[in-house]
């Protein structure tokens, strides 16, 4: 009889005693030292693949689709959506960018988004959308509170204390995150312009927002604030951090009047030919009247992609109340649902909540102010009695919505 064939691992030809396993193939023998090895591997190659997938997940949306989703969420604001697409789709396309060859040094720069906007038409919640979309860590911040590093407020680093709370202390998913920046326009050089009142602290804190809109290492306090002198700094790249700032400008709409006005005296061709609606003049902003509103011209270059947001119009609040995917009107239905109660609410209804809304200047924050008035009493009966339906008329409307509720929601808003 031949000899029995010493067994051995057929990648490192370690010898069955020198292994603590040798696992039998059809053809062939692994050792555990090998398998150990080979598993690393494994685990190293998917980890890129994955990173690889996140990425490319991102492209996976087309501008059209992305604004296919915000449409889902945000009635009109057309121009918004589409500007917001294509900067966001190049922002992830720009990350997405490999170290290229040296005569392809082409470097995509960011595409950090302006809206300009009266408060109320949906700036934080398109920015909101997006981040909901791509499913990555949002940040809100109002740019009051920013205050020069020394003075009394929060440095400009706390932005990114927001963004890593968003993230679970997670350093990865916030570089990769949105940061929405409220009121930037509380922040514009006191000066230029007679309708701001409020200067926080204007061009120092431009100029300390500057490096973190183009892409720097800061050191984050995590816990925010400057009280804990000894806490650990966490370092974060904004490189890769999309930031959206937001912000009424509420007289930027003479700025812009007075420039169309004078080129239409220059004869420019363009705008002498074509009718300016005067109704939305927010439609021809440009980024040189951001400077002229007293935004310097540094951070109008590192905010490129600027859009504008409509004033809601009847329509628009009235679709607002019932078309989004999660619109107010289809909340309380599901709400009641739970408590096998039928909610409808008359069309008529629903025009005389609106009516009210714009009366009262409330806008589509309003709305919702308004349903609760009108439903919180069925909302605290009806789970308890054996009704099964809630019909909504304008009656029901009228009884609950008297002159003084209606002003006093005007006073909280
Ligand atoms: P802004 O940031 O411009 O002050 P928000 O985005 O906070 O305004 O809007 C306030 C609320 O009004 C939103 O949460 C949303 O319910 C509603 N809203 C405003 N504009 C729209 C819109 N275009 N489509 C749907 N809902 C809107």
């Amino acid at each position: 009889m031949a000899k029995k064939e010493e067994l051995e691992c057929s990648f490192c030809k370690r010898k069955k005693e020198d292994t603590s396993l040798l696992i039998a193939g059809i053809d062939a023998h692994i050792c555990d030292k090998c398998i150990e090895q080979a598993h690393g591997i494994v685990i190293e190659e998917t980890v890129t693949e994955e990173n690889d997938k996140v990425s490319s997940e991102f492209l996976v949306k087309k501008p059209i689709e992305i604004k296919d989703f915000l449409d889902q969420y945000i009635i009109g604001q057309n121009q918004a959506k589409k500007v917001m697409s294509v900067a966001v789709y190049n922002h992830y396309k720009r990350l997405l960018q490999k170290p290229t060859k040296k005569e392809d040094d082409i470097e995509i720069e960011k595409s950090n988004i302006m809206l300009v906007g009266e408060t109320g038409t949906g700036k934080t919640l398109i920015a909101k959308t997006i981040a909901r979309m791509l499913d990555v860590p949002f940040a809100i911040v109002d740019a009051t509170v920013l205050t020069e590093a020394g003075y009394v407020g929060e440095d400009v680093e706390t932005i990114l204390t927001r963004l890593l709370q968003a993230a679970d202390y997670k350093v990865d998913k916030a570089e990769r995150g949105i940061v929405f920046i409220d009121e930037i326009d509380k922040i514009a050089r006191k000066g230029d312009n007679p309708s701001i009142t409020r200067d926080v602290s204007g061009e120092g804190v431009q100029q300390a927002l500057l490096k973190l809109l183009e892409g720097t290492i800061v050191n984050v306090p995590p816990k925010g604030g400057r009280k804990h002198p000894d806490q650990k700094f966490v370092e974060v790249n904004t490189k890769n951090i999309l930031f959206i700032a937001g912000g009424a400008f509420s007289g930027i709409d003479k700025v812009i009047s007075k420039r169309l006005n004078m080129q239409a005296v220059g004869y420019s061709a363009s705008i002498s030919d074509d009718r300016i609606d005067d109704k939305n003049l927010l439609q021809y902003i440009i980024p040189g009247d951001l400077k002229t509103f007293g935004l310097i011209p540094e951070i109008i270059g590192r905010l490129p992609s600027l859009t504008y947001l409509r004033p809601l119009d009847k329509a628009t609040l009235r679709s607002i109340l019932t078309e989004p995917k999660n619109a107010i009107i289809k909340q309380y239905t599901k709400l009641f649902e739970m408590d096998n109660i039928e909610f409808t609410i008359a069309n008529e209804a629903l025009d005389f909540i609106v009516d009210r809304a714009l009366e009262y200047k409330l806008g589509a924050r309003g709305l919702r102010s308004l349903c609760e008035e009108i439903l919180t009493d069925a909302m605290f009966e009806l789970p308890s009695s054996e009704e099964t339906k809630l019909k909504v008329t304008q009656k029901y409307v009228e009884k609950k919505l008297t002159k003084d509720t209606i002003k006093k929601l005007k006073a909280v808003s």
